[in-house]
């Protein structure tokens, strides 16, 4: 019988080791009494979207909040006690830090909230279980897109006071590093996450005590310890097995993102999904909705159906409440994507659960089955038990109907009961401060409040042409700076040869028309595509009247040799002296980074292959900074587009697959060459280039309020976390898309 038990240190106790323990969350920091609450203000990271609390912490060390790549942890850690004695009696800062340590205290416990005014009767927790969480670069626990968005997701619903919170792993050793050899190959590490520099605490049950759960499935028993990391008003919980009591292989199951075996991988998700529900109630958190992100926690629904049985309720009482209380989103569009683990094992570790359940092996089994294929798949699993699921973009949401048809035999493909929320992202965090500033000055600062509201968002339209250039020019130096900074640590600390520093962006050139392409490198994104044609592109790079220049960053998964083969050609044209430096890739690319390119390229580029993009949310992020796209209609940007607001080559959805590479890479040429670099380098005699400033403009205008993500959450609360109960035919808000109106 499947058994867990929360157990404190003085009983039987499996604990984390004492190392980790005492010091995480920045336990060792010395801080004067007078500004004791920055400790509290550092482990929290609201920071990391406020930026008076960011200033706060530049103010002490700027050289020092640099070099720990924006980690107040950190920075609090390796500060002189002198420094901190000093700026406690200073008095500007002073005055300022009580400011933010009453912002942080407001918004911490807040008198009116969205969410207390739209659902006022409502009370129910929201659970949320993700793989990966990407809240911040200094916690390493996301791979790319998919980590981002609920981070955002979390950040946003923090904002809106939305009661949820979070639920993932605590992956000791994060996601892979990246640096790339001279021959242009992908070199993965690893490093360990240093727990006394990192916004992480240990999760106490109510009785104050450190939480380690036990669980047992089968034969195989497992320790689970418990970390708490604070986004706002929304906790995360994090779960880690690196614990005592757990033999070597299962100490590694939480040791990094998506690493190991097929077992590995199920032990996982079986961590998530069912140690994810005994952790919350451990904590005595009483959630009442799930949210499922992607297949990998599905094994919540199986867990919740077994403790509602436990409590006298029939299997199908218990299927038919746990269906109108989880919600299931999911992102990947190709069946390829998907987890399927042998039946066999499976089988070994739920033998208590069928049992429960009244089931017997094949009946449960049936319960992951895709009809027509054995094994069980972790999608067609949420899919039969969630009630409410969902795509993540419109096209996301056919591509899923149609392809999950087979479940829904009697119905049509329009008819399968999957809707779509499209992915928005968190403005706090992905509009540059000084793009905020003028923000403020120029729509109000309600712009935070009312970011959904797509009226409101046209007043973008008066900012006048030169001062958004300018802040537009002064984000793409930074860029460029930080890209040269980077490259040339690099060099110092490696003696890499000069061919690398140079693919590495040092000659990248301010004035050039600027094109980012940054995102996982997995073979459907197409990086190289670009390079159909190669003397057709250097010819558009090279024109010394009108330079161009691309730059490219992202890692390919460890395991994904096709991945690093792209990388590796990206690598070697970087090198290439007829391009001269006009084609770059950047190393390592993270959230940190991430928020310089979307901020400060020219133009972002995405090019995957349709159908293949669930939404794509860089674009989004360069979108309301007024960087306009130019994509393929696939993803969000079959929904954002709108002609007044970037470029897209016609639809290739109805060639044959091996006929889009040949049609889209043409269409980008023709795009670039006819369009885009006259428009850019058409220029007032104030060297502004009016027309495509008013292209950035309705960048802004036109995608801000429908792929914010107070929008995505406010969708999310409202059709499927708390539907009306009544079902209603609310239309998604990124739908009927109206022409923009000239102002
Ligand atoms: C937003 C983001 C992504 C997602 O990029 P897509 O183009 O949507 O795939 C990937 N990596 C990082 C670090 C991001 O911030």
């Amino acid at each position: 019988m499947a058994e867990s038990a929360a157990q404190t240190p003085g009983g039987n106790p499996a604990q984390p080791s004492q190392r980790k323990g005492e010091q995480a969350g920045g336990a060792s920091i010395y801080l004067p009494q007078r500004i004791a609450g920055l400790k509290d203000i550092a482990c929290n990271l609201w920071w990391s979207w406020y930026p008076a609390a960011r200033g706060l912490f530049k103010y002490i060390d700027r050289t020092l909040w640099r070099n720990t790549n924006h980690n107040p942890v950190k920075l609090l850690a390796l500060c002189r006690p002198g420094r901190l004695d000093a700026v406690a009696k200073d008095p500007t800062f002073l005055q300022w830090y009580d400011a933010v340590v009453g912002d942080f205290d407001r918004y911490m416990s807040p008198e009116k909230t969205w969410f207390k005014t739209a659902h006022p009767a409502r009370k129910e927790v929201v659970a949320y279980l993700s793989a990966e969480f990407g809240v911040h670069n200094s916690l390493p626990i996301y791979s790319g897109g998919l980590g981002v968005l609920t981070g955002d997701h979390c950040k946003a619903a923090s904002d809106l006071g939305v009661p949820l919170v979070g639920v993932g792993f605590m992956y000791p050793q994060g996601y892979v590093k990246q640096r790339i050899g001279i021959e242009g190959w992908q070199q993965n590490y690893f490093e360990f996450i240093d727990w006394s520099t990192s916004p992480v605490m240990p999760a106490r049950l109510p009785d104050g005590a450190r939480c380690v759960l036990r669980l047992s499935l089968g034969t195989w028993p497992l320790h689970i310890g418990v970390w708490n990391v604070q986004v706002g008003r929304v906790p995360l919980f994090l779960m880690d097995t690196n614990v005592e009591g757990n033999d070597a292989a299962d100490r590694e199951i939480s040791g990094r993102l998506y690493g190991g075996d097929r077992i590995m991988r199920l032990r996982q998700e079986i961590v998530l999904g069912i140690g994810g529900v005994r952790i919350l109630q451990a904590l005595g958190v009483d959630a009442q909705i799930f949210h499922a992100n992607e297949g990998h926690a599905a094994f919540l629904m199986i867990e919740r159906i077994y403790e509602l049985i436990q409590q006298g309720k029939t299997f199908e009482e218990a299927r038919k409440t746990v269906a109108e209380t989880t919600v299931f989103t999911t992102h990947t569009p190709v069946p390829a994507g998907h987890d399927v683990f042998p039946e066999e094992l499976v089988a070994e570790y739920f033998r208590s659960y069928w049992q429960a359940f009244g089931l017997d092996q094949d009946q449960f089994l049936r319960l992951g089955r895709t009809p027509g294929a054995s094994g069980w798949n972790m999608t067609a699993l949420a899919l039969r038990l969630a009630g409410r699921r969902n795509g993540v973009s419109r096209r996301n949401g056919q591509v899923c109907r149609q392809m999950w048809q087979p479940l829904w035999p009697d119905k049509s493909v329009d008819d399968v009961p999957i809707t779509h929320v499209t992915n928005g992202v968190h403005l706090a965090t992905w509009v540059k401060q000084t793009v905020a500033s003028m923000y403020d000055h120029h729509l109000g600062k309600e712009w935070r409040e009312r970011q959904d509201d797509r009226l409101f968002w046209r007043k973008v339209h008066h900012i006048p042409d030169e001062e958004f250039w300018n802040i537009h020019m002064r984000a793409k130096r930074e860029l460029i700076n930080l890209v040269r900074q980077s490259i040339r640590e690099r060099w110092m600390r490696d003696r890499i040869d000069a061919t690398q520093v140079i693919a590495g962006g040092a000659l990248l050139d301010p004035e050039a028309l600027t094109i980012g392409f940054a995102r996982r490198f997995a073979g459907y994104k197409r990086a190289t595509l670009i390079f159909r044609d190669i003397e057709r592109l250097k010819k558009t790079l090279m024109d010394p009247w009108r330079p161009v220049q691309i730059l490219f960053a992202g890692k390919a998964h460890p395991a994904d040799e096709n991945g690093k083969r792209i990388i590796q050609q990206v690598y070697q044209l970087a090198r290439d002296v007829g391009f001269g430096g006009h084609i770059a890739f950047i190393e390592d690319y993270d959230m940190h980074k991430a928020r310089y390119f979307v901020q400060g390229c020219d133009l972002w580029l995405n090019n995957p292959l349709f159908p293949m993009e669930a939404c794509g949310t860089s674009g989004q992020k360069a979108a309301v900074n007024g960087v306009p796209s130019l994509s393929v209609l696939d993803g969000w940007w079959e929904e954002g587009y709108n002609r007044e607001n970037g470029w897209a080559p016609p639809e290739a959805s109805d060639l044959p697959p091996e006929k889009h590479d040949e049609v889209d890479a043409k269409a980008l040429y023709d795009l670039l060459e006819e369009k885009i670099v006259p428009l850019f380098f058409d220029r007032a005699p104030n060297d502004v280039p009016v027309g495509w400033v008013r292209i950035m403009k309705e960048a802004v205008a036109s995608s801000a309020p429908l792929f914010c993500a107070n929008r995505m959450v406010k969708e999310y609360v409202d059709r499927l976390y708390f539907p009306a109960p009544e079902p209603q035919a609310v239309p998604s808000g990124a739908e009927a898309l109206e022409p923009p109106t000239p102002t």
